[in-house]
């Protein structure tokens, strides 16, 4: 079998000079890193705002340089053994900073450096010896820190990211195949050692691609979220839009449907909005629904889907029927009713009138719950204004043909701006 031929191999790459030669795979190797992090840089240089590329281009430079020390068969890199060590152990610093950066995190010098000063005062103060199993432990140990520390990070960013879980796994595992293994073999097969360079140009040339490649998805991934949350959020309020809504509200309808289960449909228009921008200016009124959309997510639970459907409209959907959601409704009210009694220097008095409509149905048209939730609101408007009211409950239908008679039955959404002018007069 071939894979058995392996440690034989290595042996005989140790014991009568590689068929793969040294030098050339470690020229290869810093080669490879040099222009992987150039390649890095120059992408951050076209998006300044991921600065993360910047902080893994330098790591990928200088852990470039630390390979090139190691050859120590060039004359005038002949230096302490501490120095591309501890080079090294910055450039697992600067990638664990970079994985911080990336999500969001504040980042440390200590963090960065620790690896590598220690281990540069380690070295000043105590005669470790080349070699030594206690030398090599110790190194092992802070590589292993740093891989698990980056791990870590990738690992508690798996929500936000899809492919933050896959390169939690991927990115550790190669950093460990090419820093501890050598190692590794060096100080447990000390008759493998010889080869342990050539391992590790090999391996260094197969992190240093795949751990790129995996860079540059998690920034085109990153990217993906970023525009998706933008479409799919009010960037005042930080509520979903109307568009992600829409979907969102078809989906629970579809499920809670399927299971015969009633949904409701909540609208909230903000009460004398006009006159609190007229009288107070724009700022304010911006302020005031910003404070709404807090109030209005913060009142609800984690299952209800609220949104900003623009101006000063907004609507939720949540699981339940009609009781459930008048206290939810009534609930939002109140909190704002509060809430914007005083925002910031001015008596505002802001409040809110909501329209709620239930649907029972096995297929629920949304646009035609809209509706319905639509003209109970303007019923609250023509009763007085902050109050909640609750559209005519259909009768639970029987037949399939219920999105055709909702279509038919609800009231058409081009009739809504002709209503909105007769309840302003009332
Ligand atoms: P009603 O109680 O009948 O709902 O009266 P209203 O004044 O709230 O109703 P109307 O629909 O006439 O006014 C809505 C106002 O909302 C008009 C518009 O200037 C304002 N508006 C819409 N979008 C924004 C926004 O993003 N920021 C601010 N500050 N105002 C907005
Ligand atoms: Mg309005
Ligand atoms: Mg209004």
């Amino acid at each position: 079998m071939r894979w058995r031929q392996g440690p034989r191999m290595l042996a005989a790459a140790g014991a009568h000079g590689s068929s793969l030669d040294i030098p050339t795979l470690l020229i290869v190797a810093v080669s490879l890193a040099t222009l992987l992090g150039l390649f890095l840089i120059l992408a951050w240089a076209q998006q300044r705002e991921v600065r993360a590329l910047a902080w893994w281009g330098s790591a990928y430079l200088i852990g470039a340089s630390s390979m090139a020390m190691w050859n120590t068969s060039t004359p005038a890199l002949d230096m302490p053994r501490a120095v591309p060590e501890a080079l090294t152990f910055l450039a697992c610093g600067m990638i664990w900073s970079g994985v911080r950066l990336f999500h969001g995190r504040r980042i440390t010098p200590l963090g960065t450096c620790g690896g590598a000063l220690g281990w540069l005062i380690v070295n000043l103060f105590t005669a470790l010896q080349v070699g030594s199993v206690t030398r090599i432990a110790l190194a092992t140990s802070v590589v292993a820190a740093y891989t698990f520390v980056i791990a870590f990070e990738l690992w508690r960013e798996r929500r936000k990211s899809m492919f933050s879980r896959f390169a939690a796994f991927v990115v550790p595992s190669l950093h460990a195949a090419i820093f501890l293994m050598p190692i590794g073999i060096r100080a447990l097969l000390p008759a493998f050692a010889p080869a342990w360079i050539t391992l590790l140009a090999l391996e260094a040339i197969i992190y240093g691609v795949g751990t790129a490649f995996i860079v540059l998805l998690m920034v085109k991934d990153h990217h993906v979220h970023i525009y998706r949350h933008a479409a799919t959020t009010d960037a005042l309020t930080g509520l979903l839009n109307r568009r992600a809504f829409m979907e969102h509200a078809r989906d629970l309808c579809a499920v809670r449907g399927r299971r015969r289960e009633p949904v409701t449909l909540l609208m909230f228009d903000l009460d004398k909005f006009k006159s609190i921008n007229d009288t107070y200016g724009h700022g304010v009124g911006d302020d005031v629904l910003r404070i709404f959309g807090q109030i209005a997510g913060s009142s609800m639970r984690a299952t209800d889907i609220v949104a900003r459907l623009g101006g000063e409209e907004f609507a939720a959907i949540l699981p339940g029927d009609m009781e459930v959601a008048h206290k939810v409704a009534e609930r939002v009210r109140t909190n704002f009713e509060v809430a914007g009694k005083v925002v910031g220097e001015y008596a505002i008095g802001g409040t809110v009138s909501i329209g709620a409509a239930t649907s029972h149905a096995a297929v629920t048209d949304v646009d035609a719950l809209i509706n319905r939730a639509d003209e109970a609101l303007y019923k609250a408007k023509r009763n007085g204004r902050n109050r909640v009211e609750a559209a005519d409950d259909l009768p639970a239908p029987e037949s399939a043909d219920l999105e055709e008679r909702g279509k038919i039955a609800y009231f058409p959404i081009r009739k809504r701006a002709a209503r909105r002018t007769q309840a302003a007069t009332a």
